[in-house]
């Protein structure tokens, strides 16, 4: 096993704390290869402003020339220069799902690389953190560019910090995961809530809108907001706890202790039905006929422009999405509705691994939530 890795180099160069090198990263990142004036026009800083940027960026490796033509000298200002995807690389790791967790390394297009499913079972707790990082500590020496930084999406209440208060299903409680984390691989760490960061990585990677309320249909079902372009986090760190919402009564006995939680009605194992029978079109479109009441007054009351469910795929169908839009037109009114788009999205596996991946990079290059 051989370390290419350029220990050290990533603290120096990162996080970026100058507001215009980040305004300059992201207008890059968001609307692609640019020249030096055009960067100075779409953002309205001065071209002297953007020149340094552009020129210290360059200099980290951080942005690249496009240029192919030689006789330009470096510094023109009409080369473009684009976010350079090979020089710096971030970990996502995702370890919401019951017996696997994931990763994948992203670069600044916030693509994802190969996603990587590895067996978690058995372990939970002390043991599952010493094995995870283990393992991360692996991929980051053996990377070949290095790792700017870490990002992990975790089930369960997750602090401001990074700190797990509860994840049941880890065996955590109070463990102190980013600074465990970030202590042991010598890079920065950045560990959120899944459903959190699946809300943010489909506003950052859709044209979804700013009021989005994304539901996560796995094992359980999870929820995330994003009002105004944020996500909110609560102030108990528990927003888009919606899953043990009763919502039947005295119905389903739930893992939570309560009955008739939404989670027992809408989760993948309500949804793997046979859709060619009666029986299984009755069922799904009970269950979204469930989560349709338990979401409109949401809908309303934040007059959303989306809601948008992640789930495998095996799990979507059009008469599950039919049901849930059409109860949603009947409990609010065409104002919360006419305008409101209801949809699967195309990220599901990855929809925390992007998330995870847009937060870390997000915190690295300055960029706002
Ligand atoms: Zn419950």
């Amino acid at each position: 096993m051989t370390s290419t890795k350029m220990l050290g180099s990533s603290p120096s160069v990162f996080p970026i704390t100058t507001p215009s090198r980040s305004r300059v990263i992201q207008e890059l990142f968001l609307s692609g290869p640019k020249s030096r004036a055009d960067i100075a026009r779409a953002t309205s800083l001065t071209k002297v402003t953007v020149s340094e940027a552009v020129d210290d960026l360059l200099g980290k490796n951080i942005l690249e020339e496009l240029s192919s033509n030689r006789e330009l000298r470096p510094g023109k200002p009409s080369i473009p220069v684009q976010l350079n995807n090979d020089s710096f690389s971030f970990l996502a790791v995702d370890l919401s799902a019951a017996k696997t967790w994931s990763y994948s390394f992203f670069g600044f297009d916030g693509q994802p690389l190969d996603v990587v499913n590895i067996d978690r079972r058995g372990l939970t707790g002390q043991a599952f953190f010493d094995s995870l990082a283990q393992k991360l500590s692996e991929l980051i020496s053996q990377s070949d560019t290095p790792v700017a930084g870490v990002g992990v999406g975790s089930p369960g209440v997750i602090n401001r910090k990074g700190k797990v208060i509860s994840a049941p299903n880890l065996g955590w409680e109070d463990f102190d995961l980013q600074n465990l984390l970030q202590t042991t691989l010598g890079v920065p760490v950045v560990v959120e809530n899944d459903a959190h960061l699946s809300a943010s990585a489909i506003h950052t990677f859709s044209s979804s809108g700013a009021y989005i309320l994304l539901i996560r249909i796995a094992g359980g079902l999870g929820a995330g907001l994003v009002v105004d372009g944020v996500v909110p986090a609560g102030q108990g760190n528990a927003a888009g706890e919606l899953g043990h919402t009763v919502v039947v009564e005295n119905g389903r006995e739930c893992a939570c202790g309560k009955k008739g939680c939404l989670e027992t009605y809408v989760s993948s194992s309500e949804l793997e039905v046979d859709l060619n029978q009666a029986l299984g079109i009755a069922a799904i479109k009970e269950s979204a006929s469930l989560l349709g009441t338990a979401i409109s007054p949401i809908v309303g009351l934040l007059n959303l422009n989306a809601v948008v469910i992640a789930a495998n795929e095996d799990l979507r169908s059009d008469q599950f999405l039919q049901q849930l839009s059409q109860t949603i037109a009947e409990r609010t009114l065409p104002i919360s509705h006419e305008n409101l788009t209801v949809e699967y999205t195309d990220f599901a596996h990855d929809i925390v691994l992007r998330g995870a991946a847009g937060r870390v990079m997000g915190q690295l290059l300055g960029l706002g939530q």
